[in-house]
């Protein structure tokens, strides 16, 4: 079973076609080795396909699946078709998604992404992180904003719906209104289905887990990264959702580790969004300060 999903896959048949993160240089990031996933590798098509097998007589009736871990594509086209293919036939899929690189998808072309959606493939969970470029290359996302905005439209061409993940507080507390500027423009060119916000935590090795702690804690020893305040954490999240358009896009804060928590679709729920925000930022100082205290952080 991958061991990182996304928590709306939470009743989604779990399979692993690969192992850990092929890229794994994201300095935000690291989770695969602070996980025990240190090294990537893919897994066999008949590994794969023993594993549906189990599944069918644990889950026979399941509806949804998710493939992971983070970069499944990675397995090839062929097989992640033949996976899929394998998996649609035993089961009575209504909706099948996986992570997925944006660099991933744009080496694979848009042709690749029309045989993906003919195999079944429903849905596309993106790290966007940030729409702006400095930030990713800063963090080595190893993507671009028009590389995400390119291979959105070509989701869309396809069918394939588009979830895009946005981190609150990857510009630090000296980028953070270019961050969320970029962002919100990135999301108003792509119109995906689904926004979801988490915020920046940079973990240590106390984690309870073991593993290693986060690399961007190099930078912020250094000082070349300065982290963004809670409460400036919720500026953010309300100056990004003030900044979209009026969308068919849901956005929701599902992430415990959110300060706010707020979802709606952009252009019928907005207005109450940002009032429950403004309601929060309203609160008496030492009220907020405690509630920034008591949220949890957690992987
Ligand atoms: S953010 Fe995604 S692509 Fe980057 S290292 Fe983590 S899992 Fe890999």
């Amino acid at each position: 079973m991958p061991v990182i999903r996304p928590p709306s896959e939470w009743r989604s048949l779990l399979v692993r076609l690969t192992r850990g993160c092929k890229w794994n240089r994201c300095r935000f990031c690291g989770i695969y080795p602070h996980l025990g996933t240190p090294v990537f590798s893919v897994r066999t098509v008949d590994e794969v396909r023993h594993d549906i097998d189990l599944l069918s007589r644990l889950r026979p009736r399941a509806e949804t699946a998710f493939f992971g871990d983070a970069d499944p594509l990675e397995i090839g086209l062929e097989s992640f078709c033949e996976i899929a293919g394998y998996l649609r036939h035993i089961f009575p899929l209504k909706r099948l998604t996986c992570y997925a690189r944006a660099s991933t998808l744009s080496r694979l072309g848009q042709e690749s992404i029309s045989t993906l959606a003919r195999a079944g493939l429903n849905r596309v969970h993106i790290g966007l992180e940030s729409g702006d470029a400095h930030i990713l290359r800063f963090h080595r996302k190893g993507q671009s904003p028009a590389m995400v905005t390119k291979v959105a439209a070509w989701l869309r061409d396809a069918g394939i719906e588009i979830s895009l993940y946005v981190l609150l507080g990857l510009g630090g507390r000296d980028h953070w209104q270019e961050h969320i500027d970029a962002t919100a423009q990135v999301i108003n060119d792509t119109k995906p289905e689904f926004v979801r916000l988490r915020r920046l935590w940079v973990y240590g090795d106390g984690s309870g887990i073991g593993g290693t702690e986060c690399p961007l804690w190099k930078e912020i020893r250094a000082g070349t990264f300065i982290p963004q305040t809670p409460e400036g954490t919720v500026q953010e999240l309300r100056l990004l959702l003030a900044g979209l358009d009026d969308l068919a896009t849901f956005v929701v804060c599902d992430h415990e580790n959110n300060y706010v928590h707020v979802a709606g679709v952009l252009g019928e729920d907005r207005k109450e969004m940002l009032a429950e925000i403004d309601g929060f930022l309203a609160r008496p100082a030492a009220q907020r300060e405690a509630h920034y205290a008591a949220v949890g952080s957690r992987i």
